[in-house]
């Protein structure tokens, strides 16, 4: 009998230290997501108004009714619902009013562009700068338990080459230390806001980070107008700009529905914590052009041939102006050696084929 009791006692003890330790979000409430014209953003709020979820969204132009059009649409086939926030990553306050009664914040909005003028303005601040004013407001907003930042696993390496230090690949413990503005500015950007967020985190108690590390994402789109690299990499293989040949350019890639449902756990999950490597897939860019030849080679000119590295080191400047010389060196023919294991075991993520990823992406850019 006394046992019995004991038993009791110790698994209600469990439970209450558990709930201490671990905020419970409450599915009833606003959840807030930043940037929701990007595209991640469309498929995680999908999966959230699919959840039921209220969404607060927020965008730098909500009257322009075109580019959330596709997001007022969806929401008609779903239990959840969606309201309409304007907020600027640049403007002090903006979040404020979006995150009332909100426990969750997710924060996507951040420039992912290879190709800028002024890295300082087009990517660094609008990253870092952009995080530090939606944490004020959430240290400004008592309701916010838990905020998931979308990072990326370029604030975890510069290149594919240091990838390799790790036998089993790089984990959530490593840092890019070698990015900086000049060299791999957009790297630099996302490692800057990442560190910037933890700073902000760990000076409070009242709310958790949680992070996401996604590799390069591909996958069916929802905004038929984003302007995500993602896009512009994956069509420059069916658009006749690299029809003859590719290089062998290591990649870390991931399917946009499984980094949707990583967001979802790290929000939900009760014991989602700290940086997660959301990578599914070590593969190459002629690989991934490889998989699209049995659907789409006869009708697509889809580059059948590898661009030998010698080559693509040459020429590469003209190639693309988004490659140097150094980034030929240290991705072309050097696999990108990521460890997904956290978010297999933690977040439960079963992750798509490259097949499937590289079909489904492709059907959406040039046949809807
Ligand atoms: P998108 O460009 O599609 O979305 C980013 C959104 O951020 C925009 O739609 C925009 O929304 C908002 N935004 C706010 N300020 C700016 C700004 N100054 N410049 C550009 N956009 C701004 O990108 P993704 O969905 O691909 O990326 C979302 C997040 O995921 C980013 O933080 C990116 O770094 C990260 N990531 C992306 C990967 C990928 O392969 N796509 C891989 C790893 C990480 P609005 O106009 O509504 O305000």
């Amino acid at each position: 009998m006394k046992l019995k009791y004991l038993v009791k006692i110790f698994i209600l003890a469990i439970v209450f230290i558990n709930s201490y330790c671990y905020s419970v979000i409450d599915q009833t409430k606003p959840v807030l997501v930043t940037g929701a014209t990007g595209y991640i953003a469309g498929v995680l709020i999908k999966k959230l108004l699919n959840e039921g979820i209220c969404v607060h969204a927020t965008v730098r132009d909500p009257n322009d009714a075109e580019k959330i059009k596709y997001l007022k649409q969806i929401v008609e086939n779903t239990n959840g619902s969606i309201k309409f926030f304007k907020a600027d990553p640049l403007t002090k306050g903006s979040f404020d009013e979006a995150m009332k009664g909100c426990e969750l914040v997710y924060h996507t909005a951040s420039p992912f562009n290879l190709h800028v003028k002024d890295p300082k303005n087009d990517l660094l601040i609008p990253a870092v700068d952009g995080t530090e004013n939606v944490l004020n407001s959430v240290n400004n907003t008592s309701s916010v338990k838990r905020v998931v930042l979308t990072s990326s696993v370029a604030a975890i390496y510069d290149n594919n080459r240091e990838t390799h230090a790790k036998e089993a690949g790089l984990t959530e413990s490593d840092w890019n230390k070698k990015s900086s503005l000049i060299n791999n500015p957009y790297f630099y950007s996302k490692t800057r806001a990442e560190q910037k967020a933890w700073d902000i985190a760990k000076a409070q108690k009242r709310w958790e980070l949680v992070i996401i590390n996604p590799s390069f994402v591909i996958g069916p789109r929802i905004n038929p107008n984003s302007t995500s690299e993602s896009y512009r990499i994956i069509k420059q293989l069916g658009n006749g700009d690299v029809k003859w040949a590719v290089p062998k350019i290591g990649f870390s890639i991931v399917d946009v529905r499984d980094v949707a449902i990583a967001h979802y756990e790290a929000g939900f999950n009760q014991n989602a914590k700290g940086r997660y490597i959301i990578a599914a897939h070590s593969t190459t860019m002629f690989d991934m052009a490889q998989t699209l030849l049995k659907k789409y080679g006869k009708d697509y000119p889809i580059p059948r041939w590898v661009l030998p590295k010698y080559i693509a080191w040459l020429f590469a400047p003209w190639i693309d102006k988004s490659l140097t010389r150094s980034f030929i060196a240290n991705n072309v023919d050097t696999p990108c050696k990521l460890d997904n294991s956290k978010s297999i075991h933690e977040l439960n993520i079963e992750y798509h084929s490259l097949e499937d990823s590289m079909n489904d992406f492709f059907e959406h850019i040039f046949k809807s």
